[in-house]
C-alpha cells in the first residue's frame, strides 16, 4: 500500500514540471494559474526557481491589458463593487483577474479577506479569477510577488487586472508602481482621517470613487464628491494633463458603474495618447527589477547556512555585551566585503 501511495504521489509531482505550468497557463486554466502563483509565493528556493523559469518562458502577449489598483478601508464596499463591476465586464467579453492584497495576513498568517465569502457572483464566473495574495514570500514584500502574479494572469489571457488593497498605507505606495491607474474608494460623508486613509494615498489616486451612493446616502455622496473635487483642484495630478475625477456609484445596485468603467478607460486612453502609459510601465519594470533583484541577493545570502549562522553569532555577541551594536555591524560590513 505504502509503495503504491508514494508511486502515485511521485507521478503526481512529476507531472507538475515547467511544461505542465506553461501549458496550463497558455490554456487559461485557472487552477494551474493559482498553483503557479503559489510557486511564486513559495519560500522554498527550488520552487521559487521553477516559478522564475515559468515566468521566463511565458509567451509574449498578443492582447492589451489594463492594470487597475483599487484601495479603500475595510467595509467601504470593494468586494461588492468588484463583484458587480466584474460581472458587467465579463458580460462585455472581458477576462477579469482580481488579486487581493491583505496586509494583516503577514501578522496573523491568515487572511481576513479569505475568511468571508467575497465576490459571490464573480467567483462562479469562468471568465474571472480571484486570488488573495499570501504573505511572507521569498521576495520579502507582498507586492513583489503580486507583480509576478500579474504577469502570469495576463499570460493566462486575463485582460483586466484589479489589484485590491485596504488603504492602510503599507502596500499602496508599492501598488502604485504596479498599476496603470489607481482608484481610491471612499464612503459618503467622512473625511480621510475618519476613514482611516493615510495621507498621501488620496494624492496618488487617478480616480476617487464615492461608493454606497444609494438610498439615504445618495445626496451625501454627491456632497462628498464635490468636496473632494474641490480639494483636487489644488493638488498636482500624477498623470500629466489629467485632473483627478471624483465619481459616485453603488456597488450594490450597480448605479454609476458604467460611468466608473468609462472613466477608467478615459484615463487609460489619455495615458496612451500622451505615451505616459508606455513610459509608466517601463519605469515600473525598472523599479521592480531593482526591488526583486535586491531581495533575491539578500535571500540567497541568508539561505546559505554559513551566513545565517554568522549573523546569529554576531547578534548573540551583541546581546551578551561582547560586541557593541555598531562593532557587530562593522564586523558584518568587513565580512561582506570579502
Ligand atoms: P470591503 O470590505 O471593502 O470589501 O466591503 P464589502 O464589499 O464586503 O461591503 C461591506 C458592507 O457594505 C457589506 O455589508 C455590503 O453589503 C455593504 N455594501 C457594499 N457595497 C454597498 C453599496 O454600494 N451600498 C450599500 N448600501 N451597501 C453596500
Amino acid at each position: 500500500m505504502e509503495i503504491n501511495k508514494s508511486y502515485h504521489s511521485e507521478k503526481y509531482e512529476q507531472k507538475k514540471d515547467l511544461q505542465y505550468f506553461l501549458k496550463g497557463i497558455k490554456n487559461g486554466n485557472r487552477f494551474i494559474l493559482s498553483e503557479a502563483i503559489t510557486l511564486i509565493e513559495s519560500t522554498n528556493l527550488e520552487k521559487r526557481n521553477l516559478a522564475l523559469k515559468i515566468l521566463k518562458e511565458l509567451p509574449v502577449l498578443t492582447h492589451s491589458t489594463i492594470r487597475i489598483g483599487i484601495t479603500g478601508s475595510p467595509g467601504v464596499g470593494k468586494s461588492t463593487f468588484l463583484d458587480t463591476l466584474g460581472k458587467m465586464l465579463t458580460a462585455l467579453g472581458k477576462k477579469i483577474a482580481i488579486l487581493a492584497i491583505d496586509p494583516s495576513s503577514r501578522l496573523t498568517k491568515g487572511s481576513i479577506l479569505g475568511d468571508k465569502t467575497r465576490m459571490e457572483q464573480l467567483s462562479k464566473d469562468p471568465n474571472a479569477f480571484i486570488r488573495p495574495t499570501a504573505s511572507g514570500t521569498l521576495l520579502g514584500g507582498v507586492s513583489a510577488a503580486t507583480r509576478e502574479a500579474v504577469d502570469l494572469c495576463e499570460a493566462a489571457g486575463f485582460d483586466v487586472i484589479f489589484i485590491e488593497t485596504v488603504g492602510v498605507g503599507q502596500s499602496e505606495t508599492e501598488i502604485v508602481n504596479l498599476v496603470d491607474i489607481f482608484c481610491l474608494m471612499i464612503l459618503p460623508g467622512a473625511g480621510d482621517e475618519i476613514q482611516g486613509i493615510k495621507r498621501g494615498i488620496t494624492e496618488m489616486a487617478n480616480l476617487v470613487i464615492v461608493n454606497k451612493a444609494d438610498g439615504d446616502r445618495k445626496l451625501q455622496a454627491l456632497e462628498t464628491s464635490k468636496q473632494y473635487e474641490n480639494a483636487f483642484k489644488l493638488l498636482p495630478s500624477r498623470l500629466p494633463g489629467w485632473k483627478t475625477k471624483v465619481l459616485t456609484c453603488s456597488g450594490l445596485t450597480g448605479d454609476g458603474l458604467s460611468d466608473v468603467w468609462n472613466n477608467i478607460n478615459e484615463v487609460i486612453n489619455h495615458a496612451h495618447k500622451t505615451s505616459f502609459f508606455h513610459h509608466q510601465r517601463k519605469k515600473q519594470r525598472e523599479i521592480w527589477f531593482d526591488e526583486i533583484s535586491r531581495n533575491m541577493i539578500i535571500q540567497y545570502y541568508l539561505e546559505k547556512q554559513s551566513s545565517a549562522d554568522y549573523i546569529v553569532t554576531l547578534r548573540s555577541s551583541v546581546l551578551k555585551g561582547e560586541l557593541t551594536f555598531y562593532e557587530a555591524l562593522l564586523t558584518l560590513s568587513d565580512e561582506l566585503k570579502k
